[in-house]
């Protein structure tokens, strides 16, 4: 009886069979490497399953050609497939839940869904007509038959196979005008192949090939004969000597193997021998996984003993705040028979994470110094992350990441790290300054800004939500402490400065006290400004909570309720105040819309919305209007 694929791998399916793909020769490397990876899992199970008797050195991949019938066929004595497992293995695709997936679909970009997903087990109808599964799973008597041309849905019945494991029959083809199928039948293809995408496989791939010899006992007389060859060297990459290793090895191991379809930024391999001797071999991707903000996405290292695999994400391996990192660790020093709740207990594996740990920010750290251009680019993809990993833990690991961390400074708009702020702080200059916003343009333009700018500090601009927590838990860089220009006190001014507004205060205490009482519920004060230069108001929060944070928190389920407690600050050089000084003289009973529009005008500045979009507007024309009379 036929069934029907899902419906999404139905579409894939016919995205597939009639894929204009370039490269669909991958289909090779991606049925290999399901098949090691069939390996690796009956492997990692007899380890602990005493009824299975595995002889190691029979584990194989083999490649079979039979040109007449043009038929290509994978096998594998791997773990193999129950009628269950078929069915949801081979009958829906694994990764149709992830958004972008979905959307790539739905625009018909079979290129690019190949490309950056590697649709596995699909690629193989690239470029066959039909394809035949005949499968044993490890702990079954009965094997299937699965069976597909395509749209059609696909079939499974019981049939007989005497071994463990699973044998993919490819029907290829017929050749078309640009697309020679019949190449995949040709054993120098194959080996190439093998070669550029499979050679590290650590199982042996073998193939029959044919060859020839000289007849015995004649001198120019060969003979053909057949011998089952080894096509691939079965050294893993990070086993083999670094300098032996192209760039473009590197690359394609990690496209391959981690799914991505882009290079690295960065390839990290290496090697380490002591109490715990370990070989890494680490990539930083170019771009954000596809995932990496949804639940589905997981952390880790792949983990091997002595080349044997052990597990696919080992978590305990990778920091939180490194959690972009892919790669995999090979560990002679580690139990075979480790399992995931004794693997977070284990010694050994805590040094092989602390080690990796350092090299990574050592890595990084090399990367920032020589190649900043290469480190600005990979911190607009992962930066927040790493700010993330100073502010977790209550700041457990903020000396690790601070010299890691790349802020948007005033000097030209351009990152700084927070050494080479201190480096070029003015003599005078004590505290290091920042201001928060949506963006650095808007940070720009805050009116708290001027003053500081003209005194000759730099600023440092953050736009992340993150930004303002992760100074906070800093505290202090190098014993200089951050400080927001846009709260309390700022200390900017000369002696002389702080003598003329404490008088200005004195004297218009009554027109301070009139305006905050009329804000009563809104700020906690109104002060003569220290910090404003040419603009008449702004807001500030006291020690404490930030307005930044607060819109931060405000967001947060649990955070709705927090306030900064706000001043509003009037700048008295500005006419602003000498109007509302005759405000207070000729009308006091109008202060009370007066009060109300600065304090709109000092949120919308600051970036806020304003409470009552409405009354502000109403006050607002009617003071163009009395203007007019
Ligand atoms: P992926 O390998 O990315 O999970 P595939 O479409 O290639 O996606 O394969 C789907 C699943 O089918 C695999 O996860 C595996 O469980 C199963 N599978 C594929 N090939 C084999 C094989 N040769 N032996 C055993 N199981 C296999």
């Amino acid at each position: 009886m036929k069934k029907q694929f899902k419906a999404e791998s139905k579409r894939l399916l016919d995205l597939m069979i009639n894929s204009i793909y370039t490269h669909k020769e991958i289909f090779l490397r991606e049925l290999i490497s399901n098949a090691s990876d069939a390996i690796d899992k009956l492997h990692f199970i007899s380890l602990t399953d005493t009824s299975i008797h595995l002889d190691s050195d029979s584990l194989a991949i083999t490649i079979e050609v039979d040109e007449k019938k043009r038929q290509l066929i994978i096998s594998d004595n791997g773990i193999g497939m129950d009628k269950k497992d078929l069915e949801n293995n081979l009958g829906v695709i694994a990764r149709s839940g992830s958004l972008e997936f979905k959307e790539l679909f739905e625009n018909d970009k079979a290129d690019d869904i190949i490309g950056q997903f590697g649709v596995g087990f699909y690629s193989a109808f690239m470029v066959s007509k039909k394809v035949t599964v005949i499968t044993r799973a490890y702990n079954s008597e009965i094997a299937y038959l699965w069976e597909s041309s395509g749209q059609d849905g696909y079939s499974i019945k019981e049939t007989e196979k005497e071994t463990i494991g699973t044998r993919i029959i490819l029907d290829l083809k017929d050749d078309a005008e640009d697309d020679n199928y019949s190449d995949y039948l040709k054993e120098y293809k194959i080996r190439d192949l093998i070669k550029k995408y499979s050679d590290y496989i650590r199982y042996p791939i073998k193939m029959m090939v044919n060859k020839s010899k000289l007849k015995e006992g004649s001198e120019d007389e060969y003979e053909d004969y057949q011998e089952l060859d080894t096509l691939n060297s079965m050294i893993p990459l990070w086993k083999r000597n670094k300098s032996d290793i192209k760039e473009e090895e590197y690359n394609e191991f990690y496209k391959s193997k981690f799914n991505d379809y882009e290079d690295p930024s960065k390839v990290i391999h290496f090697n380490v021998e002591g109490n715990v001797s370990f070989n890494a071999m680490l990539f930083i991707p170019n771009r954000v996984p596809y995932n990496y903000y949804t639940k589905e996405y997981e952390k880790g290292l792949q983990l091997y003993s002595k080349n044997v695999f052990i597990m696919d994400k080992a978590k305990d391996l990778i920091p939180e705040h490194f959690r972009f990192v892919k790669g995999l660790v090979d560990s002679q020093d580690l139990s075979l028979n480790i399992s995931r709740e004794l693997l977070q207990h284990d010694r050994q594996l805590k040094v092989i994470a602390s080690r990796i740990e350092k090299k990574i920010k050592s890595e990084l750290l090399n990367m920032l110094n020589d190649e900043r251009e290469k480190y600005e680019e990979f911190w607009k993809i992962f930066g927040v992350q790493i700010k993330y990993g100073v502010y977790n833990e209550f700041g457990a690991n903020k000396e690790l990441l601070q010299d890691l961390l790349l802020f948007v400074s005033s000097k030209e708009e351009k990152f700084v790290t927070l050494d080479e702020y201190v480096q070029r702080m003015t003599e005078d200059q004590s505290e290091i300054y920042y201001a928060s916003g949506e963006s650095v343009s808007k940070i720009a333009q805050l009116p708290q800004t001027e003053k500081v700018k003209d005194k000759g500090y730099e600023i440092l601009y953050l736009t992340d939500e993150v930004d303002e927590f992760a100074l906070q838990i800093l505290m202090s860089y190098k014993d200089k402490k951050f400080k927001s220009i846009s709260q309390g006190d700022l200390d900017l001014d000369s002696e002389e400065e702080k003598d003329k507004r404490s008088k200005i205060e004195a004297e218009n205490k009554d027109l301070l006290e009139a305006i905050k009482e009329n804000l009563k519920e809104k700020v906690k004060d109104v002060k003569i400004s220290s910090r404003l230069k040419s603009h008449p108001v702004c807001l500030v929060a006291d020690e404490g909570l930030s307005m930044e944070m607060e819109k931060v928190l405000n967001n947060l389920p649990e955070g709705p309720g927090m306030k900064a407690e706000k001043i509003l600050e009037i700048n008295s050089d500005h006419p602003i105040f000498a109007a509302l000084k005759k405000v207070q003289e000729d009308s006091p009973e109008e202060l009370a819309d007066y009060s109300d529009l600065l304090y709109d005008q000092a949120l919308l500045i600051e970036g806020f919305s304003i409470e009552d979009p409405l009354a502000f507007s109403s006050k607002l024309c009617d003071l163009m209007v009395k203007a007019n009379k």
